[in-house]
């Protein structure tokens, strides 16, 4: 059998460890998961409670179309019905953009580290992937822009990226749109769009009808606390969105999928609740890091990256045993820190107990 060739330099998807496995293995009854930016919170309630109305004619294939969820987003976003696609996870859209613009011969341009699908897909479909080096854990957008020349196909910008947490502002966000050349697709994944507070941040959706080559990623998997049922969306100008549907798997997102969706889209006083502890937990966060010397990133995501004076992966190893999954920096390629899903209120203090513990540990050996 052959494979494309570079399939055998890729590695798939490494998942953060599974709490059922960390459970056994360290023989412990709780453990809290803090590696995936999940909502600690759960979902909507108003879901919860009408998810068994939504499980039934699993007979019957879920409308290809996704048109509840369709109407639903186009108004409560204001964009029309024919600016967006639907994913099986923002992830999904990542992929249908890679397929539909991504070939041999072709460029595309991104920050690393950033959100690891851009690159995983990029190469897939055989392209070159540009990638520039993070400023102090920003986009080096000067360089980006470098980059492009005119076999540059897409541009991804992660912002809040993942895994710093630092957020575009708008200035500089319209300037990169000014600039960056038409026949290159800008990205721009807002997968922690809810959580923003900077009031200096981009209102990309409402800018979408002012650029021709501007495309959003929006998912339900982050503050909608929906990971779980797959279901994203990517928005642009309509001529865009008809070049990729071709590209896009027909039955792509569930019909239970599509159906919480439009209920957690209503349910915005959830996403007002979960936002709020989320702030006032990352606050106690920061503060406990300033107490601690412990720098960070400035996140306007759900998530820190909090540096160490020692190996993320020793800290990781240590929280297991005390209970708490998070994402080693070394994994995300960034050496001696780790990323923490900010949780909830006791979890955090609980976690920074423990991290605490081990600092002192390091500091008397
Ligand atoms: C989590 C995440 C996504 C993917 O979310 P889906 O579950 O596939 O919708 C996309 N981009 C970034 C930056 C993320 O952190």
């Amino acid at each position: 059998m052959k494979a494309k060739d570079i399939l055998k330099t890729m590695k798939p998807y490494k998942p953060g460890k599974g709490i059922e496995e960390v459970k056994k293995e360290y023989g412990l009854d709780r453990i809290v998961k803090l590696a995936s930016n999940e909502n600690p919170y759960g979902f909507s309630p108003v879901v919860k409670e009408e998810l068994p109305k939504l499980v039934s004619k699993l007979e019957i294939y879920p409308d290809g179309y996704a048109a509840g969820v369709r109407t639903k987003v186009s108004s409560f976003l204001g964009v029309d019905e024919n600016q967006i696609i639907f994913g099986n996870g923002s992830d999904e859209v990542v992929q249908i953009i890679c397929r539909t613009f991504l070939e041999p011969g072709a460029n595309t341009v991104m920050a690393s580290p950033t959100f690891p699908q851009y690159r995983h897909n990029a190469l897939i479909e055989g392209a070159e992937v540009r990638e520039v080096p993070l400023k102090d854990g920003h986009h080096d957008l000067e360089e980006m822009i470098r980059q492009i020349d005119e076999d540059t196909r897409v541009f991804w910008i992660c912002t809040p990226n993942n895994p710093t947490g630092v957020h575009i502002n708008e200035e500089t966000i319209k300037d990169v749109l000014a600039r960056v050349p038409e026949h290159v697709l800008v990205v721009l994944d807002e997968a922690y769009y809810e959580y923003l507070e900077a009031e200096d941040s981009f209102d990309a959706v409402s800018a979408l009808n002012q650029y021709p080559n501007l495309m959003v990623l929006r998912t339900f998997s982050k503050a909608y606390g929906l990971a779980g049922l797959r279901i994203g969306f990517g928005l642009a100008a309509a001529d865009v969105i008809q070049v990729l549907e071709p590209a896009r798997e027909p039955f792509n997102t569930s019909t239970v999928a599509q159906a919480a969706a439009i209920l957690a889209l209503d349910d915005q006083e959830f996403i007002t609740t979960t936002v709020e502890a989320t702030h006032k937990n990352k606050q106690a966060l920061m503060r406990f890091c300033d107490e601690n010397d412990l720098g960070y990133y400035d996140t306007q995501a759900n998530f820190l990256l909090i540096q160490l004076p020692i190996s993320g992966d020793e800290m990781f190893e240590y929280l297991l045993t005390q209970g708490f999954i998070v994402r080693s920096g070394e994994a995300l390629g960034l050496p001696n820190s780790i990323r923490l899903t900010i949780g909830r209120e006791d979890d955090m203090l609980q976690i920074q107990q423990a991290m605490k513990k081990k600092l002192e540990m390091v500091k008397q050996s």
